[in-house]
């Protein structure tokens, strides 16, 4: 089937030809790694899981590298402020490489809370200042870099196309550009590939700025701008033309406009050619910011009551390029509607393994193509939501004799290969003694002893499962 994808670059959904054949390169932005991430910055990654899942759905073998910024991302993205990491540092008396460390390993943790498919390499960008120091090498030789005193930057009206990708209108930029931007740069829009140290100053993350990337030959130390530390790794490490790059819509008009400028101008050719971006997640309508204190973390959410999963399952009822809003009522039916799922997918231990009589609900064959297809075109979570809701609505009120096991436990693996909710791993079959209760209910009820039936009830109850009698069966569900 053939993937389409809403693509920055081209303002067209187009249809998705990877480089080589099958095989996919594939770059996401990752975190900076100086804070909790809160719900809105785990939004990109949840719909970029889903991107890596629907490729693999469509055979193609994704090969993917997301970045772990743990220097040179400073406060504000002008290229002044301070460094996030040393700001980190200094709020919790740490050294920056103890703060990257803590929340690097907390950001992981959380993509496996939120069963996100780690990416084959996850790269720190302080692993790779090498790389970038000759990136910025190859930019300086071709001329496209000046030295200033407070670092090395791109010179933008040197590359031709610049305001292309982000449709930027330079001229205003430089019309409005704020009074305290560094007049040392030679145009509003350049940027800092390499950044020293103010003199007087030690950071806890800084290299020997080597003479291949200097003016002059005074040492200085230094370290990476953050926008040439994605180009150095998505280079190195997939080649100078990548297929698909991934982030949110705030890197488009500066952190990915760069990113094309100096790769580009270093390769000559192309960088990447799709370019995905997410919308950001509101809370109660508003913008997420600090003094709102409403970028809530995974843990506030747990605390309520919720977990990563069913805020996984809120992300996926928003399509990744429209606001999402996340409200706890919206939880709620997140939640309400995944505990559904799971009953669903907890009666294929309660369905026989293969019916003969030849009056099997056929519609459960098409539903896992259906899925897959809606979520082929431009990531549609809504629409693959309500492809499943529609069967599992129809498999729970059909009657069950007429469900065949093999399709329908294939329809749960697809469900959770594309949607990575844990239909199945979450659902296990209730225990040997739960099961005999069930009997003895069913027993006390044809006996008409509704005492005895009640008393069963419960017992089943405290053991988190309850009994619904259809028409012609009694049926388990997990209690909420
Ligand atoms: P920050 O920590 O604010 O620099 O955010 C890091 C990245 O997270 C940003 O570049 C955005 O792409 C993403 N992000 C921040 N806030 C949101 C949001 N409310 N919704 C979606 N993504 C967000
Ligand atoms: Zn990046």
């Amino acid at each position: 089937m053939t993937v389409k994808l809403h693509n920055t670059l081209t303002g067209n959904i187009d249809n998705f030809k990877p480089l080589t054949d099958n095989e996919v390169t594939l770059y996401t932005c990752g975190p900076t790694v100086y804070d909790y991430p809160h719900i809105g910055n785990w939004v990109a990654y949840i719909y970029w899981d889903t991107l890596v899942r629907t490729l693999t759905a469509n055979d193609y073998k994704v090969t993917r590298v997301m970045n772990i910024t743990d220097v040179g991302h400073l406060v504000s993205d002008a290229d002044d402020g301070e460094d996030k990491l040393e700001k980190g540092a200094r709020r919790e008396g740490k050294t920056a490489w103890e703060v990257a460390a803590f929340y690097t390993d907390y950001f992981l943790k959380g993509m496996d809370q939120l069963g996100l498919i780690k990416p084959q390499y996850i790269t720190k960008a302080t692993d790779y200042i090498d790389q970038q120091i000759d990136l910025v090498g190859r930019l300086k030789d071709k001329g496209y870099t000046y030295q200033i005193d407070d670092g090395i930057y791109f010179d933008t009206s040197k590359f031709a196309t610049y305001a292309d990708f982000a449709h930027l209108d330079l001229d205003e930029q430089k019309a409005g550009a704020r009074v305290d931007y560094n007049p040392q740069k030679r145009h509003g829009s350049d940027f800092a590939v390499w950044k020293f140290t103010p003199i007087g100053e030690k950071r806890d993350m800084e290299w020997l700025s080597p003479s291949k990337i200097l003016e002059g030959d005074q040492p200085k130390m230094g370290f990476p701008g953050w926008h040439i530390e994605c180009s150095a790794m998505a280079l190195s490490l997939l080649g100078n033309t990548i297929d698909i790059h991934t982030g949110g819509i705030d890197h488009i008009p500066v952190h990915h406009t760069n990113e094309i400028a100096q790769s580009e101008a270093a390769t000559g050719v192309r960088f990447c050619n799709y370019w995905l971006h997410n919308n950001h997640l509101k809370v109660n309508g508003t913008k997420i910011s600090k003094s709102l204190q409403n970028g809530y973390k995974l843990e506030e959410l747990q605390a309520k009551g919720f977990s990563p999963l069913d805020f996984k399952m809120l992300v996926l009822q928003s399509h990744y390029r429209s606001e999402g809003n996340f409200t706890f009522d919206n939880l709620q039916s997140a939640k309400n509607r995944l505990h559904n799922w799971r009953n669903i997918a907890a009666l294929r231990h309660q369905i026989h393994d293969t019916i003969n009589h030849g009056d099997q609900d056929v519609s459960v064959y098409a539903t896992s193509g259906a899925v897959v297809e809606a979520l082929a075109s431009d990531l549609n979570t809504p629409e693959a939501l309500r492809i499943i809701d529609e069967a599992f609505t129809r498999i729970g009120n059909s009657n069950l004799d007429h469900i065949d096991r093999f399709p329908f436990v294939q329809l749960l693996e697809t469900i959770d290969a594309v949607l990575g909710l844990q239909l199945v791993d979450s659902t296990p079959d209730i225990s040997d003694e739960a099961k005999q209760i069930i009997l003895e209910r069913l027993s006390a009820r044809s006996r008409k002893d509704w005492p005895q039936s009640d008393k069963l009830r419960d017992q089943l109850l405290e053991q988190g499962i309850v009994v619904r009698d259809t028409t012609n069966r009694t049926i388990w569900e997990y209690a909420n």
